[in-house]
């Protein structure tokens, strides 16, 4: 029951529902992995994150618990208070290493980071140049840092140089922001070019590797070791959440970079410390990514084979480079309904509509992992054909 005054949610609510955009949240009854049990069916999971298996992986479970025992379970503080404990601080050298970067500091999560560091960076005589698809942490931090921003088209270094020729030099400082890897779409930013436009036009630039660490380059090392770009990109932010499978957030960088967010970061300042056993077990996971690069390695033959499959069924699976693979299907509604049949086949992918996606592009995305066995994908595959003929989607 609303009062009068906020009776417009429910029409809202109701809008969403007509236009097949309200989103169903389905809930989780067992650990996140390949297979899991959602409103109470084992179905085949296709839609989180968690790239290499790491959300419940024992070696994980094992070091949180470790952590506890040490160290309890609340930080009991913001990290400029009381809330850095030895752990927070290990994570951070330990993540440096990994990313080949000076120095790293951590945050409560990728949004978090994002939040932080772009206001922190520029304000009000700055400017930002925006790719019109980065994700929407990145667009709230452009926004509340008060910077004018121009967004140029997606992943279109032509238009970047347009843009920065004709805007450039009206300000004081100048921001390139980017995803690395484009999370609906799969696709990977230009980054060696954006580089390059960044130093003819006093630009820094800043990426959100989010989709890319525990994915691209030498054993999950992230989008600027792809590129082969060490210290070329001036800020890289990360998660923890996805790959990592536990959950905060980080920026890469130098020294004095990861010093002066410590100062002027305003979630690490007034939001409490990531608790010690989330630490510890982010701690682990980056212990095992710098000692193999099997997971990543597993996780490319899946990708590889799934979209292979998917494409030789008729699907249209964008273009995506990465193993995120969105399924085109173009209405909302279609793509809701297809997501309700694959459940129904005992498939868990979920479809993703505006405002995710623009309008007219909506899709269900498929998130490959490295736990995917092969017979999970030759039973995804049955069922994507049996749902996308029935669907009228392939013939
Ligand atoms: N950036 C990108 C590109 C993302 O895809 C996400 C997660 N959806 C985030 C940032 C936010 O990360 P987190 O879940 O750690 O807040």
């Amino acid at each position: 029951m609303v009062r009068p005054a906020l009776e417009f949610v429910v029409q809202e609510l109701e809008t969403l529902k007509q236009e097949g955009l309200f989103v169903n949240i389905r809930t989780l009854e067992s650990p996140q992995g390949a297979w899991i049990v959602v409103d109470g069916r084992r179905v085949l999971n296709l839609c989180s994150n968690n790239y290499l298996g790491f959300c419940n992986d024992p070696v994980l479970k094992e070091a949180a618990k470790r952590a506890i025992d040490e160290y309890g379970v609340g930080p009991g503080a913001v990290r400029t208070i009381a809330g850095t404990m030895k752990l927070h601080l290990e994570l951070e050298r330990k993540l440096a290493e990994f990313k080949g970067t000076e120095a790293v500091v951590s945050f409560q999560s990728g949004f978090c980071a994002n939040l932080a560091t772009i206001p922190a960076l520029v304000g009000r005589d700055d400017v930002i140049f925006s790719d019109e698809l980065n994700h929407a942490s990145i667009i709230d931090g452009c926004r509340l840092s008060r910077a004018e921003i121009i967004r140029y088209a997606h992943c279109d270094v032509d238009d970047l140089k347009t843009k920065l020729q004709e805007h450039r030099h009206k300000f004081r400082r100048a921001l390139i922001v980017t995803d690395g890897v484009f999370s609906m779409d799969g696709d990977i930013a230009p980054l060696p070019e954006i580089v390059k436009l960044a130093r003819e036009y006093d630009a820094f630039v800043m990426v959100d590797d989010a989709h890319g660490e525990g994915v691209l380059g030498k054993g999950g090392r992230g989008i600027t070791d792809h590129f082969v770009l060490h210290g070329e990109v001036d800020i890289e932010v990360g998660t923890l959440s996805k790959a990592f499978g536990v959950v905060g957030g980080y920026v890469a960088g130098s020294y004095e970079l990861c010093e002066y967010l410590r100062q002027r970061g305003r979630p690490f300042l007034f939001s409490s410390a990531v608790t010690p056993a989330d630490v510890a077990a982010c701690i682990a996971a980056v212990d095992i990514l710098l000692q193999s690069e099997d997971r990543v390695q597993r996780l490319w033959e899946n990708a590889c084979y799934f979209q292979n499959g998917l494409k030789s069924l008729g699907f249209d699976i964008g273009k995506t480079q990465t193993p995120i693979t969105p399924v085109m299907l173009g209405e909302a509604p279609l793509a809701q309904e297809f997501s309700k049949r694959l459940f129904e086949e005992g498939i868990f992918a979920q479809a993703i509509g505006y405002p995710t996606v623009p309008r007219g592009a909506a899709r269900i995305r498929v998130m490959i992992s490295a736990v995917h066995t092969k017979e999970d994908l030759d039973f995804a595959l049955e069922k994507f054909a049996k749902v996308g003929r029935e669907l009228g989607v392939i013939a």
